[in-house]
């Protein structure tokens, strides 16, 4: 059975005085039997948080937002994966905002996923149309192009072993208030697995956890976590409120119970 997760992304927001008493609450917050619980605070503050969970709760993951994809070199202002060796053991890679803006290419999300499963960090790759996109019809066929030039290149059974997260994060809905509905979460999920299966996973991706981003809060998680093929969510502004955090995580330990992982 799939892991539940649930990931925040606290973006630019946060400092190193700050970071680690909010991550506390969160924890505090958030403590659901069955769901994975990962925080991705700016690179500044990895090791307060870091710090602050590893006596507070650490069941709690830390996650960096990005990871350069070169080792290392002339890259002033970037951070390269080994660098977040014992900082970090998640990593987000490919969000819609560094696609916008930082230009990030599907290839480019393809090698900076290399850096991360070398480093040993668990990748949440992020995926999604544009409104137009979906609009005109063609989020599926966008999102199998985003992830063919992402992983194309990659031994499926290498990312699975390093435990591959897929971010489903429809461009339009991230910060917006505007959210997917389930069932369109739902049927995107269906095609993500489509498309590992094409790529030569032989399990056809089933054992990818594949989370729901766009806005989501308290109120519509549950929207989401009903559907099966939906794995937990990847969270932005919500994941910096104590309240909406717990009541996103108290959901998702209802499908952690369904799913027998409670225990
Ligand atoms: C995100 O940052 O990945 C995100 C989904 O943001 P929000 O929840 O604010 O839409």
């Amino acid at each position: 059975m799939r892991d539940v997760i649930v990931a925040a992304n606290w973006k630019m927001h946060t400092t190193p005085a700050d970071a680690g008493d909010l991550a506390v609450t969160l924890a505090a917050r958030t403590h659901v039997a069955g769901v994975t619980r990962v925080i991705c605070p700016p690179f500044v503050c990895l090791a307060a948080v870091r710090d602050a969970l590893a006596s507070a709760d650490p069941d709690v993951a830390v996650g960096a937002q990005n990871v350069h994809h070169e080792l290392a070199g002339a890259y002033t202002g970037e951070i390269a994966a080994p660098m977040l060796v014992g900082l970090a053991t998640w990593v987000i890679i490919g969000h819609s905002e560094r696609r916008r803006d930082a230009g990030e290419t599907d290839a480019r999300i393809g090698r900076k996923l290399a850096r991360a499963v070398d480093a040993d960090l668990r990748p949440i790759l992020c995926v999604g149309e544009q409104l137009d996109e979906r609009e005109s019809g063609r989020a599926v066929p966008v999102v199998e192009e985003q992830l063919r030039g992402a992983l194309a290149d990659h031994d499926p059974e290498r990312l699975a072993a390093a435990g591959l997260v897929i971010a489903y994060e429809p461009v339009w809905a991230i910060g917006t208030g505007r959210n997917a509905t389930g069932a369109d979460a739902a049927a995107m999920a269906e095609a993500i697995r489509s498309a590992l299966a094409g790529l030569g996973w032989s399990d056809g991706g089933a054992g990818v956890p594949i989370l729901y981003g766009g806005s989501v809060t308290s109120v519509n998680i549950g929207e989401f976590l009903s559907e099966a093929a939906i794995d937990g969510a990847l969270v932005g502004g919500a994941s910096l409120k104590p309240d909406e955090m717990a009541g996103i995580v108290a959901r998702a330990g209802m499908t952690a119970a369904a799913r027998g992982l409670a225990a």
